[in-house]
């Protein structure tokens, strides 16, 4: 089974990002589950066609410990696609971080992930608290992917992520696979992009253009792929699956430090 997470700031495109090439798995022929580690609870939202309408957090706490079953907490999404998400606390109280801990022992527990053949976390990252770098600390995911755009804001959460797994990598078996570019049409941002993975020791594995027709799909609460299936978009996401599928080149990132990312992001934005 291959074992993979999406992390980056919030908002910056990963549960987009993360559902269309779910999508583009199951479309290969491939078992995918998407577990959604964000206390949004809206990782799965265009996989399932709605808000995940029960999170394992809202069974453990109506439950208080008791059973739970695997079908209460794994909803079947678009085209088979197995959809999860951990939860949050109630706002303003509790850990959020906290409770993605008992939401993934909870699945683990239940052995609800041991029959597929792609799993993929999407992690809020700028957040750096033990709960979301669980996923990458227990070795839930082996293999990682930072979504970012050239914005300054998204690259620092990046490059706090890249510290998180070169952490953990020296223990574990988690790998950088590579960095996402998600555009925000920031002047020569594909070129920063790729000069900041080559900095940190990794590579860009995919450029996705902003594009109004991911807006348009989310409207419809669909992904692109399911939506506009022939749309260069589609291909685009399609094409990043099938680079995560035959990636080989798994590094122990190397961060920057802060100002040396800064002049980057500077040198760059003239
Ligand atoms: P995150 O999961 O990182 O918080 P989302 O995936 O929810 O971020 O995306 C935030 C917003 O950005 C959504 O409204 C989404 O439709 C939009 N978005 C993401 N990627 C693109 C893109 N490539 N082109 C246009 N809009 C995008
Ligand atoms: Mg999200």
């Amino acid at each position: 089974m291959k074992k993979i997470a999406f992390y980056g700031k919030g908002g910056i495109g990963k549960s987009t990002t993360a559902s269309n090439v779910s999508a583009a798995f199951s479309e290969m022929g491939k078992r995918a589950a998407q577990i959604g580690c964000d206390p949004k609870n809206d990782s799965t939202r265009l996989l399932l066609g709605h808000i995940c309408r029960q999170t394992v957090l809202d069974l453990e706490r109506e439950r208080r410990g008791g059973e739970i079953l695997a079908e209460e907490i794994v909803h079947e999404g678009w085209n088979g696609i197995r959809c999860i998400e951990a939860g949050g606390p109630e706002p303003g109280v509790g850990c959020a971080g906290r409770g993605i801990i008992v939401a993934l022992q909870r699945l683990k527990a239940l052995k609800a992930l041991d029959d597929i053949d792609v799993a993929l976390y999407d992690v809020l990252g700028d957040v750096v608290c033990g709960g979301f770098a669980l996923p990458i600390r227990e070795g839930y995911a082996e293999e990682i992917y930072i979504v970012s755009s050239g914005e300054l804001m998204s690259l620092y959460a990046a490059n706090n992520i890249a510290k998180g797994i070169r952490k953990f990598a020296v223990r574990g078996r988690v790998k950088l696979g590579g960095i996402i570019g998600n555009s925000r049409n920031v002047p020569m941002e594909k070129e920063l992009l790729e000069e900041f993975a080559k900095r940190i020791g990794t590579k860009l594995i995919a450029f996705i253009p902003r594009d109004n027709i991911v807006h348009d799909a989310e409207i419809h609460r669909q992904t692109v792929i399911a939506y506009a299936p022939d749309t260069a978009q589609a291909g685009v996401y399609r094409k990043l699956a099938a680079d995560i599928d035959s990636n080989t080149e798994l590094v122990v990132p190397e961060p920057m430090e802060f100002e040396e990312l800064e002049g980057l992001v500077e040198q760059y934005g003239n």
